[in-house]
């Protein structure tokens, strides 16, 4: 039973952070060491916020944790110090805790009944609870290999190894199946490994997870591109079914702002894969923002990304665009009635290290020097309208005022169109929606006969914890399409 008024003898606290100068001058996490006991202790008090309520709005309903976590029930446990409790709760319905405590903007924390009021203090600190539940248990050996009961005799092939493929894989092999991931890449992850920098999450993190599906029993194979370094007559010989977890890595581009064509500027993902590789020890990035003006253009996630990434790597200033007006920061505001995620201002870390965000802005040409390199932008103010007849979003300045800003470096994150062309997709004969992604039907099954998607590539590049809940719930499909049923849990369905 939990403490009703807990909330009220104890206030939000989030995770202590590292001075900003000491953490922009490594790649490490910038969240700061403190002692285990410590932790716990601090810990437990902000567990002690949650008041279990009736109707838990943070695990369950359309705003809340996509994965159902079981957020009131791991609660009481850490405020009673039942550690081992709350891990076993917390890996009940989500295979990688450590991934999505460290890297979920917690649209469980914006559905808290908490949230409502700014006199109840803020919302539960969910996501502080689930990564010290998560660290709590690898520290103290509760996180263990699970071995299957018995093997079903059946094989899958799971393509991708980000972190649909790789909890749709880890349900399957412990389901009992024979599953093999290929991955394109030289390592292991997909974004996990070279989208997301090592100051959200370090890759010893990724490696622990790995070695906890190879005890299990999942074989993984990298470097060997599924639809050309396996084909798929070879995928249909070997294996019974087959998972599509290729993400949706098409990175949106400028094709209408006069310079685009400039040297210096790349795409986000440009930037952040090989910042992540020289991380890794694959030699200098070839994209890098040592000694650099850079402008990020776009105000979600990955340009945030980029805007610590190029802090880290000495970046003279670094200003992040975004076209919207700047949100408000509270839900106490009457524009933003609860729920309201995200429409609060999203910071991050990063955003309190250096450089500047402008909001209601776009640009409106690249200004290069006689070498083609990019130098400068022009940027005006804009508002973004909806056309009442097409209901597309049109950007509009609004003044005639043009301000410059140098800029040697831009990096556009303005968003993701789908999956990347592949052979792999082209010979199943699957086309794509509108969107970009691979459609399936109710049972996660494509067009092709024994070929599941889930994750970015049937969403859309979204959030972890979505990949996670949807190569859970696609397993279960996989599992009951080889089996006849399955006790596998199905946290979400296609949309
Ligand atoms: Fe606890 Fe908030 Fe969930 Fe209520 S909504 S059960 S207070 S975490």
């Amino acid at each position: 039973m939990a403490d009703p008024k807990g909330f009220l003898r104890y206030e939000r606290a989030d995770r202590p952070k590292r001075p900003r100068g000491e953490r922009t001058r490594d790649w490490r996490e910038v969240y700061a060491d403190v002692d285990p006991g410590e932790r716990d202790r601090a810990v437990a008090t902000q567990a002690a916020r949650c008041m279990d309520c009736g109707i838990p709005f943070c695990h369950s309903g359309s705003a809340g944790c996509p994965l159902g976590n079981l957020i009131p029930e791991w609660n009481d446990l850490v405020r009673r110090s039942d550690w081992f409790g709350a891990a076993e709760r917390l890996h009940a319905t989500n295979n990688f805790p450590e991934f999505t405590g460290k890297l979920c903007p917690a649209p469980c924390e914006a559905a808290c009944v908490l949230a409502i009021s700014p006199d109840s203090g803020g919302a539960v600190a969910i996501k502080r609870v689930e990564e010290a539940i998560a660290a709590h248990a690898w520290e103290a050996g509760f996180v263990a290999p699970q071995q299957a009961a018995s093997a079903t005799g059946r094989s899958v092939a799971v393509v991708g190894s980000g972190p649909a493929g790789l909890a749709a894989a880890q349900q399957l092999t412990r389901a009992g199946h024979d599953v093999t991931v290929f991955e394109r890449d030289d390592r292991l992850g997909g974004l996990l490994r070279y989208g997301i920098p090592e100051f959200k999450m370090e890759k010893q993190v990724l490696d622990r997870r790995l070695a906890q599906l190879r005890e299990e029993g999942t074989t993984f194979v990298t470097s060997c591109e599924a639809g050309v370094d396996v084909t798929v007559e070879e995928l249909r010989e070997r294996f019974d079914a087959v998972v599509l977890a290729v993400g949706a890595l098409r990175g949106r581009d400028d094709s209408v702002t006069p310079g685009r064509e400039l040297s210096g500027i790349h795409l986000a993902m440009e930037h952040l894969v090989a910042a992540n590789r020289e991380c890794e020890g694959d030699g200098p990035a070839e994209v890098h923002a040592e000694g650099k003006h850079v402008v990020v253009i776009g105000g979600g996630d990955t340009g945030a990304d980029c805007y610590g990434t190029a802090i880290r790597q000495g970046a003279v200033s670094v200003t992040q665009l975004d076209r919207y007006p700047r949100p408000p920061s509270t839900r106490d505001d009457e524009r933003s009635p609860w729920p309201t995620w995200p429409y609060v201002l999203r910071t991050y870390p990063v955003h309190e290290e250096a450089g500047e965000r402008r909001f209601a802005v776009a640009v409106q040409r690249f200004v290069g020097d006689d070498d083609g390199r990019v130098r400068e932008i022009e940027l005006r103010e804009v508002e973004v309208r909806r056309d009442p007849e097409t209901g597309r979003r049109e950007v509009v300045p609004t003044g005639e005022h043009v301000e410059r800003l140098p800029a040697d470096l831009v990096l556009l994150a303005i968003g993701f169109e789908g999956v990347e062309p592949m052979p792999l997709l082209d010979d199943l004969g699957l086309s794509l929606t509108k969107r970009g992604t691979v459609s399936c039907g109710a049972d996660w099954q494509t067009q092709a006969d024994g070929v599941f998607v889930c994750g970015d590539a049937h969403r859309g590049a979204s959030l972890v914890v979505w990949a996670v809940a949807e190569g859970r719930s696609a397993a279960k499909a996989v599992d009951e399409y080889l089996m006849g049923d399955s006790d596998l849990p199905a946290p979400v369905h296609p949309t």
